[in-house]
């Protein structure tokens, strides 16, 4: 056949998806079973390392027609001579399809996803989401691994950082707005990518918060609490899926046919492309499900896994498995007919090279435009945890700064993990930020004082003499960016080394002068004795590559901090998994000694979800209901009044926080149902009001659908999720 015969032939009458469907078909027809398993086959060029096994022969089994999908390739220049080699030196000249981790930023790398969470500002993180696309576009990519949906309430599990926290209906919000962000609403525009919901599903449930290891929740929790976020992303119009490494309840997900048939294509109505993670195929053998590759190439088939990442198993045993009858025709028709149909939806059979464009490369990557969107993101995404006696922000006219800690000159640690194409070479650090902020006018004494781990004190003395003679300390502490991530985990999730004691130290020399600490890191961070030590803490995370600049502004009150934590600090390593979307429990806390709680640490969390504070403050009138009941159909307004009370603008995001008081399963203390985030001149108020309508109300019932019961419930309304200023109403029966 030739080969422009795959070029888009307006079909008179028909609607695009029926044409797509019909160029599908009839190329379909034109494959051998080899060129079909090859379009379920995807490997990774050498660019990139992100997992154990590399096979350096990508090139040829493209030639051949057995690969259809290559990943961690970028440049236009790059992808498009592997590109070439598809379209030209095979028998069908079926473009090839290029993924790649473009997480938080392709080139300009914005904060990790946890952190741009954590400012509650969905429009910037639906923008960051497209500018990473626009780059990573440009560079020749279609598809990236992101965004990672899974609702995590462990942080020793690494890959906390590449969420959006543990909350079910924030993470159903962030979700969308990144597979907004990354698709736009044209996925043949050039400037958008295939976005992919991983891992599907409940791998922030893993046991211990070690990664990889198993899962076991109830399938409320699976449903309540890990689903969502997954079920946002196809109603969003999510086109790829990636079962997660994990096993829930015996079950590995890459052969769960429960998860991905029945619930993702079945219930759900996913017509996308399910793609492994990363050989985890050929783990279901060590997993125990498997006897054989052969036998793990099957149970995915039969699951419904399209396509196989770097495992090879497909390449290596499909076609005898459908030769032996083992796995039918059909099956793998289906596999190859959604995978052709998200090349056509991208437009590549109409341009293959569309994407690799130096002249967009040049323009767009790194532009001012996303440098400067990378520093808003950054700013907002800082939170607050801690500013005692007005300790921050500190003066601009101080004459002398010590410059303490670890991570005080850190460029590439700024970027944290799954950094993409990025160069920390180019990320700003604090001691730069510095430097291009005040010149020569401010005198920085810097002193590491410590490594990030280890237990050499030779540099302690340099650290207190610096902070003996400044007028002020920063001290810049924290994790390094592969502290977090992939096969990131930790048992002890305090400050790694002696930066506690460092802290504690260079605080008593500073004798009474302003101390602050920021935090560059990747998860919630169990900091009492930091705490203790500091009256002033900005959590700043892996701020990107702009992050110096975010944090440096903020420090000196250029800009007005207004994060807020999604994932809750714990006092103690102890008292993980700690939410605040908690069961109130029989015996709930009390003085009375059989009560749930701990002997030596309190229940409550250090910094619960929702806190972070601003350099203003906010006053919150009491919550306002409109009435006091609410037909099952109708709706409820909750308002308050937010008042800026300090002298500072600010912004302040006002949570809206329900609870189902009695029902026939028990419901958690509190559940996020809604927030806004307001700006506010100093003394100015506003009206803040939420709707609520019994969707709010719903929850998994005893059989798992969804109801909504009458009864009793509660709205409290505030600046975090330790808000307890509730007003009741009742949700009246159906008439
Ligand atoms: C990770 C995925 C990632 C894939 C490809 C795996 O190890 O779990 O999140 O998308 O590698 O790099």
């Amino acid at each position: 056949m030739s080969k422009t015969s795959l070029k888009s032939q307006p079909v008179s009458g028909k609607t695009a998806a029926e044409t797509v469907e019909q160029r599908v078909d009839d190329l379909l027809k034109k494959m051998t079973l080899g060129e079909k398993v090859g379009q379920m086959t995807l490997f990774t060029a050498m660019w990139a390392e992100t997992g154990p096994t590399i096979d350096r022969n990508f090139l040829q089994y493209v030639r051949e027609g057995r690969c259809g999908s290559i990943f961690n390739a970028y440049t236009a220049a790059y992808t498009r001579s592997l590109q070439k080699v598809a379209v030209e030196e095979t028998r069908l000249g079926i473009p090839l399809l290029f993924g790649f981790d473009v997480i938080h930023g392709h080139r300009t790398i914005f904060p990790i996803p946890l952190a741009e969470a954590c400012s509650w500002d969905l429009a910037l993180i639906e923008k960051a989401a497209r500018i990473a696309a626009t780059e990573a576009s440009a560079e020749g990519i279609h598809w990236t691994f992101a965004p990672m949906v899974d609702v995590a309430r462990d942080p020793r599990w690494g890959r906390v950082a590449e969420g959006a926290g543990e909350d079910v209906w924030l993470g159903c919000r962030v979700a969308e707005a990144r597979v907004r962000g990354f698709q736009g609403d044209d996925l043949a525009a050039e400037d958008t990518v295939l976005a992919c919901a991983k891992h599907f599903a409940a791998y922030g449930g893993a046991e211990a918060g070690r990664d990889y290891n198993i899962v076991d929740v109830s399938e409320r929790t699976l449903a309540e609490v890990y689903l969502p976020p997954f079920k946002a992303c196809v109603d969003a119009g999510v086109r790829t899926f990636m079962p997660a490494f994990n096993e829930i309840a015996g079950v590995p997900c890459t052969a769960s046919r429960a998860l991905l048939t029945e619930t993702l294509r079945q219930k759900w109505g996913f017509t996308g492309v399910v793609v492994t993670d990363y050989t985890a195929i050929n783990e279901l053998v060590p997993h125990g499900v498997a006897a054989d590759l052969a036998q793990a190439g099957e149970l995915s088939v039969q699951a419904g896994v399209d396509m196989d990442m770097q495992g090879g198993v497909y390449f290596n045993h499909l076609e005898a498995q459908v030769e032996s009858g083992k796995v039918t025709k059909a099956a793998i028709d289906d596999a190859v007919r959604r995978i052709l149909r998200v090349k056509f939806e991208l437009g590549l059979f109409d341009d293959p090279y569309r994407y690799c464009s130096e002249k967009r490369e040049k323009r767009q990557v790194m532009s001012l435009e996303h440098l400067r969107a990378a520093r808003i993101m950054a700013e907002k995404s800082l939170v607050l945890l801690k500013n005692e006696n007005k300790t921050l922000p500190f003066s601009r006219t101080l004459r002398s700064l010590a410059l303490i800690g670890p991570l005080a000159e850190a460029d590439a640690e700024l970027l944290g993990n799954w950094f993409g194409a990025g160069d920390g070479k180019q990320a700003v650090s604090v001691a730069e930020a510095l430097r291009l902020k005040f010149g020569d006018s401010l005198r920085v004494i810097a002193a590491k004082g410590c490594e990030i781990y280890g237990g050499d004190t030779s540099q302690f003395e340099a650290a207190v003499a610096a902070a003996s003679e400044a007028d002020a300390v920063l001290l810049v502490l924290g994790e390094s960016g592969s502290m977090s991530g992939e096969a990131a985990c930790r048992v002890d999730i305090d400050l790694p080394g002696l930066q506690n004691q460092l802290a504690e130290t260079v605080a008593r020399a500073a004798n009474g002068k302003p101390v602050a600490a920021v935090l560059i890191n990747g998860r919630p961070l169990a900091i009492n004795r930091l705490n203790e030590a500091v009256p002033a803490i900005l959590e700043a995370w892996f701020p990107g590559t702009m992050g110096g600049s975010a944090v440096v502004g903020t420090i000196f009150g250029d800009a007005n901090p207004s994060g807020k934590l999604v994932m809750t600090f714990p006092r103690s390593t102890g008292q993980i998994p700690i939410y605040y979307a908690a069961k109130n429990t029989g015996r709930p806390i009390s003085p009375d000694k059989y009560t749930s709680k701990y002997l030596d640490c309190p229940n409550t969390p250090l910094f619960p979800f929702g806190h972070g504070l601003s350099y203003t403050t906010f006053n919150y009138g009491p919550v306002q209901l409109s009435a006091a009941s609410m037909p099952m159909r109708g709706e409820i307004k909750a308002s308050v009044k937010l008042t800026n009370t300090g002298t500072r603008p600010g912004e302040e995001v006002v949570q809206l926080y329900l609870r189902d008081l009695v029902a026939c399963v028990t419901r958690p203390v509190k559940e996020l149902k809604g927030f806004k985030k307001v700006y506010l001149e100093p003394g100015d108020s506003a009206n803040i009001e939420f709707k609520i309508t019994s969707a709010d109300l719903e929850f998994p019932g005893h059989d798992l659908a969804p109801i909504v019961e009458p009864g009793e419930f509660e709205v409290m309304i505030g600046g975090s999720s330790a808000v307890c200023n509730g007003q009741r109403f009742t949700l009246l029966p159906d008439k």
